[in-house]
């Protein structure tokens, strides 16, 4: 059912009320490649499962999606394995950093959910163990997701990421002592720094993660992406650990499942009703977008489309 509302319009109150308080943060430093990247970007799309779009600003401009990726691995490694796969990753909310080795020591490198670096590293485990060629079948898979065929990775930003891993490194090899990554060790971070470079826009984003609005079933290619049971899983695992230690901030303040990404990229989903994006490159102390934040939670707030 339409809903009769000027989302655009909203957008564009929303971000006239910003003020210089509202400009905190700071783009992410610890990728040299993300550095370079304008922070003041602001880009806003919205579909909703009728496909109607409303968007703003730099919402057709691509940046690097991060961590938001992790849910389209989630999604292929669920395609594949079934629920064979939780025994090698957890359904709880960490309260602790992304990238955060502390859990691990005492729950025997099983990570607490597939959103954290440690349990995403695990899902490109299990790619890597179930794919002939992983890095191009994941890709496929994302760009039939999305039905959008130019869809890629970004190189340069995967090196960078490289070659400054070490957290990522050592959380690979900490899991591989405790019997919970059986490949080798690069070729398992290999997939997962391509998988954290793919590029999209805001309205690219919306696209590919509408299934999740709408059962499983993409609206726009009307392909069944997953079932509807498991749509509703990765949606409770957005709205519960979509944020890392912010998920709760998250859920009180915006009300919508969720993911985030240090390149400065939020999608959240209204299941039954729509799909958004928001990008602005400067973030929290939590690593999650500080106006991407604000204007989700505006939208739902002036809206009162918050699945509460
Ligand atoms: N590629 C980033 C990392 O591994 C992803 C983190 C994120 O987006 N939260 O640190």
């Amino acid at each position: 059912m339409t809903d009769a509302i000027d989302y655009q319009e909203i957008f564009r109150e929303i971000v006239s009320g910003f003020t210089d308080a509202d400009d905190r943060g700071d783009v992410a430093a610890y990728i040299p490649e993300l550095v370079k990247i304008d922070p003041r970007k602001l880009g806003i799309h919205l579909t909703t499962v009728e496909q109607i779009h409303y968007s703003f600003g730099d919402s057709d401009e691509k940046f690097s999606i991060q961590s938001i990726a992790k849910v389209l691995s989630l999604t292929l490694a669920l395609k594949i394995l079934g629920k064979d796969i939780w025994t090698r990753v957890g359904v709880e909310p960490s309260g602790s950093a992304f990238n955060s080795l502390v859990q691990l020591e005492y729950e025997k490198g099983i990570p607490r959910n597939p959103f954290i670096n440690a349990g995403a590293i695990v899902v490109c485990d299990i790619l890597v163990s179930c794919l002939t060629d992983p890095k191009v079948e994941l890709l496929e898979f994302i760009r039939e997701t999305s039905g959008i065929p130019t869809i890629d990775y970004c190189s340069t930003v995967a090196e960078s990421e490289k070659r400054m891993g070490f957290r990522n490194i050592a959380l690979v090899n900490f899991m591989k002592d405790f019997g919970n990554i059986h490949n080798d060790a690069d070729l398992v971070l290999d997939l997962y720094f391509h998988l954290c470079s793919i590029e999209m826009s805001c309205k690219e984003l919306v696209q590919a993660f509408l299934f999740l609005a709408a059962d499983g079933i993409n609206p726009v290619t009307k392909t069944t992406v997953i079932n509807s049971q498991r749509s509703k899983r990765i949606n409770s695992l957005m709205q519960m650990c979509g944020f890392y230690d912010e998920a709760g901030e998250f859920a009180f303040r915006v009300g919508l499942p969720g993911k985030s990404g240090v390149g400065g990229g939020i999608v959240a989903v209204h299941p039954g009703k729509f799909c958004i994006a928001v990008w602005s490159p400067k973030l929290n102390e939590n690593g999650n977008s500080h106006k991407g934040m604000k204007v989700l939670e505006e939208v739902t707030t002036k809206t009162k489309f918050s699945i509460f």
